[in-house]
């Protein structure tokens, strides 16, 4: 018996739309769950998703892809590579693991979503695809936290960050919950497929998964490669929706969707991807700058398809330009004074080559970040440790739970920043997430940062050691600085280290 080829088959069987007669149109896709610009079905008749694959196919590929990423896993083991690593490599994956593998796992809710209430049978295929895809990527990087506990208990956090109000998991969950959860199939779609997927998760999967290499962990440079394959198949859902929505006259409310979903993904990998690229990273070992990747993977990729799809770079574009210069440099330096918050030991990664290589990369880094890293390298120097550590909490951002920064050097004038809503004061990073809170005021508007949580009494005693105890952060679990200090000590001759 002759097997049809897939192309002589597919484009039949995968047109399962119907019309239904139990039940009403909109009680089979209901508008808030589906498609809320309640497009004309001619216009979603044209979704034409670019990759193609049937259920065998994706079946067979992806056991190879989970066969490959273990059999490199298990050889990997015996060699003593972890042991060997040193704590920043180890901050690295620990960053990774917890802010990322229970993300990936409840994309599945996202992906669910697209694939009940996508009103594209294309659609719909390529998000079951996808729902699969992100049942993996939970339980591979969750099975490898798990295989690195033997090292240390903050591995822990891969498992238990998502389900405490730790700073950054506060943070992570308002993004999540605005891009990929709280959304329609539409708006889903551009949200995390377009703007997170095809904008930003190269960036961590590809970016790290290179220096990973470098470094020599072939096991984990492997693991989030093997992930971005599926990535990069699943994150076409959005722009073939973009294409049919500028053709059929939604252009605007495709380009604030954009707009709203990079601008809140852009926040997230800068606090997760590039302090880790520009910081962690040890010297030897980083290929590029986070800038530079930026610039590779936004400005020249990003950048070019949605001018490609008909729609306008976002309109705070010169702005954010202007942004990948600086804000994860105070956030880097918020992980570092922060330390104890967190689930990791952060490296300062300002040695004096490290500086060099910061300035070459960022002219003017020393003139503005440099000279704060200074004044708590002398603080270290004069045994001062504990003036390193600030024992009250920031003013944060009333939408993402950040930290309010500004490069030191510039003028700061803040009036954009703020607004009042019902009685309450919000304030804001930057004018950008003003302008994303007043798209959807009611939407935002009740997000509890942890100093709203503080003041609500919440967190008890109200001081610095019961917001560490809020934040579910044991003694053990803390972060420390990774280098134990050795930096501030390097131009001192060598053996010079501070004791904690
Ligand atoms: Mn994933
Ligand atoms: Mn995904």
């Amino acid at each position: 018996m002759t097997v049809l080829q897939r192309s002589d088959w597919y484009d039949v069987a995968r047109d399962t739309n119907w019309t239904p007669t139990f039940v009403s149109e909109d009680e089979l896709f209901p508008p808030q769950m589906s498609d809320p610009f309640n497009m004309p079905k001619e216009a979603w008749a044209e979704y034409d998703e670019p990759y193609k694959v049937s259920y065998a196919e994706y079946v067979k590929v992806q056991r190879d892809k989970d066969a490959g990423v273990y059999a490199v896993n298990t050889a990997a083991a015996r060699t003593r590579f972890m042991e060997e690593a040193g704590q920043r490599w180890h901050s690295i994956l620990k960053l990774h693991f917890g802010a990322v593998s229970l993300a990936e796992s409840i994309s599945q809710i996202a992906e669910g979503r697209m694939a009940r209430f996508g009103k594209a049978p294309g659609m719909r295929n390529m998000a079951t695809f996808g729902l699969l895809d992100e049942i993996r990527h939970g339980q591979s990087q969750l099975y490898f936290a798990h295989e690195s506990l033997k090292h240390s208990p903050q591995f822990n956090w891969a498992r238990k960050l998502l389900g405490t109000n730790e700073w950054g998991a506060i943070m992570t969950r308002a993004t999540l919950d605005d891009v990929f959860l709280g959304r329609d199939a539409v708006t889903t779609a551009i949200m995390l497929t377009f703007a997170f997927e095809t904008g930003f998760t190269n960036m961590q999967f590809i970016g790290l998964a290179a220096d990973a290499a470098e470094a020599g962990d072939t096991s984990f440079s492997n693991l989030i490669s093997s992930i971005q394959t599926d990535e990069s198949r699943h994150a076409q859902i959005g722009a073939p929706l973009l294409k049919l929505m500028v053709k059929n006259g939604y252009k605007a409310e495709a380009q604030k969707a954009v707009d709203i979903g990079f601008w809140r993904t852009y926040r997230f990998f800068a606090l997760l991807t590039g302090t880790v690229i520009d910081y962690f990273m040890p010297l030897e070992k980083r290929t590029s700058s986070f800038k530079e990747f930026m610039q590779e993977w936004i400005v020249e990729q990003f950048e070019r398809t949605l001018l490609d799809l008909g729609l306008d770079l976002p309109w705070y574009w010169d702005y954010f330009l202007e942004d990948i210069d600086s804000f994860h440099h105070g956030m880097h330096l918020g992980w570092w004074l922060y330390r104890d918050t967190v689930w990791f030991n952060v490296p300062a990664g300002v040695s004096a080559p490290e500086r060099e290589w910061l300035e070459a990369k960022y002219p003017g880094w020393g003139q503005s970040w440099g000279k704060i890293w200074d004044q708590i390298a002398d603080n270290i120097l004069a045994g001062k440790t504990d003036l390193t550590v600030p024992k009250t909490l920031p003013v944060v951002c009333s939408f993402n739970n950040l930290p309010i920064i500004h490069t030191p050097t510039k003028p700061w004038d803040p009036k954009g920043q703020m607004l009042t809503y019902k009685g309450k004061k919000y304030y804001f990073q930057s004018h950008v997430e003003k302008w994303v809170f007043e798209q959807d005021p009611d939407r935002y508007a009740a997000h509890q940062t942890l100093i709203d949580q503080f003041l609500a009494g919440l967190i008890q005693p109200p001081d610095y050691e019961g917001a560490l105890n809020f934040m579910s952060l044991s003694p053990i679990e803390r972060g420390k600085d990774a280098d134990n200090y050795a930096w501030a000590f390097q131009d001192q001759g060598p053996g010079q280290i501070a004791a904690e």
